[in-house]
């Protein structure tokens, strides 16, 4: 079996059992790695060549896929990462790392649950960082952090053991002051992040590897050995031994929500119609068989299909030829053409998709970034986007 064949097979399986998704953005200050983050996860969980991993170019990974005409969207990738025995689907939604990147992050927040916030570790939190931690946390979406590019600090500014550990405390300290400041009570409820516990992952993107006290344990690295191998420059056998995708998603499948647990957190916020009726009472359980409730949250035009709408499934299913309504439209019918999902770089139609996931679909055509969709005529829309962006304001 192809590999493109076996991934649409694994994630449709997995794509129904909500306890196992994951959606999940990563922020961070522009420069500090994420797009070679990114292209290394996704390198290795088999999606992108690793030839070209880090140099922010994504090639299809099943060159039949290509030619059945299935469009590669950059911005939005699946990939299933194996812990402990179950397989999980981790939806990673792509956040722009621009100054005026404010609304797209907003957007990208609505549609995650959880964020892995990247800092470089010689250069420390900076602007964006605090921004956007802002945005996830005002949308209930729970931070880890990965503090990139450590081989710096020790091939560059040559720090000894003793003092790397010392920064990477700093770091640590300084995001946790951000959260504190920013949300005191979640801080306080399990959000502060914490080395030991294994809410805080280090690393270098560029080289491929990540170490957390959690891989240390299972895979018996020491962070001597982690130091010692980079001083060394034997970044290679570092990556092997402690790849940064094993590291990274073992921290997202243990730390960061699933849709049934973030959205009785999230619904409040987002949302502020009636808890109690048929679609709140949906969303707060992430339940497939309420009122179908989504959020737009992206648009895109695919050449083959027309204008595709992506955004979150809060509630209900959606399946094509359903008729649906965009509240604060016309409020005539939209019937879904194709309803679909992101399994690796690419878009593919599903016979039918549950609450909790991230839906792709056409035919809604009176849908604009932001519109509240439901198989109800009339429901209380979700909270604006816009609402969430504000001037940044410092933390000391
Ligand atoms: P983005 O703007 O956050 O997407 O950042 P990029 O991924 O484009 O990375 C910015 C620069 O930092 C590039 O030149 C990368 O090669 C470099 N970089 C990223 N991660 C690391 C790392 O772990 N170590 C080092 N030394 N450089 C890195």
């Amino acid at each position: 079996m192809s590999r493109g064949k076996k991934t649409v097979e694994r994630v449709t399986q997995l794509m129904n059992k909500p306890e196992n998704i994951r959606n999940i953005g990563i922020v961070a200050h522009i420069d500090h790695g994420k797009t070679t983050m990114s292209d290394n996860l996704l390198a290795g969980a088999g999606i992108i060549s690793e030839d070209l991993a880090g140099k922010a170019c994504w090639m299809d990974s099943d060159e039949e896929e290509q030619a059945r005409g299935i469009t590669i969207d950059a911005s939005n990738v699946s990939m299933v990462h194996e812990y402990e025995g179950k397989e999980y689907l981790i939806n990673m939604i792509d956040t722009p790392g621009h100054v005026d990147f404010g609304g797209d992050v907003t957007r990208a927040m609505r549609a995650v649950d959880g964020a892995v916030v990247l800092v470089d570790a010689v250069e420390g939190t900076m602007p964006q960082t605090e921004t956007v931690l802002r945005q996830a946390l005002k949308e209930r979406v729970k931070p880890v952090l990965f503090i990139n590019k450590v081989d710096r600090l020790i091939n560059e500014l040559q720090v000894d053991e003793m003092e790397m550990q010392i920064r990477l405390g700093k770091v640590i300290d300084k995001v946790n002051k951000l959260i504190k400041g920013m949300n005191e009570e979640m801080y306080n409820n399990g959000w502060k992040l914490d080395a030991a516990q294994g809410t805080v992952a280090f690393g270098s993107a560029l080289y491929n590897w990540a170490i957390s006290v959690p891989y240390m344990k299972k895979s018996g690295i020491s962070f001597k050995n982690v130091y010692d191998h980079c001083k060394a420059g034997e970044m290679k056998e570092l990556a092997k031994k402690s790849p940064l995708c094993d590291v990274i998603l073992d921290m997202v499948v243990t730390f960061l929500p699933n849709p049934l647990e973030a959205q009785k957190r999230r619904v409040g916020v987002i949302w502020h119609g009636d808890i109690n009726s048929p679609e709140g009472k949906g969303m707060y359980n992430c339940d497939p068989n309420a009122p179908s409730c989504m959020m737009v949250t992206d648009i895109s035009f695919d050449p083959h299909a027309g204008e595709v709408a992506t955004g979150r499934l809060f509630g209900g299913k959606l399946k094509r030829g359903d008729e649906v309504y965009v509240m604060q439209s016309a409020k005539k019918v939209n019937r879904l053409q194709q309803v679909g999902i992101f399994m690796g770089p690419t878009r593919v139609e599903v016979p039918e998709l549950f609450a909790g996931n991230i839906a792709a679909v056409t035919g809604l055509k009176d849908a604009v970034v932001g519109s509240t969709v439901s198989s109800l005529m009339d429901m209380t829309p979700f909270e604006s986007l816009e609402h969430y962006s504000e001037p940044v304001v410092t933390v000391a």
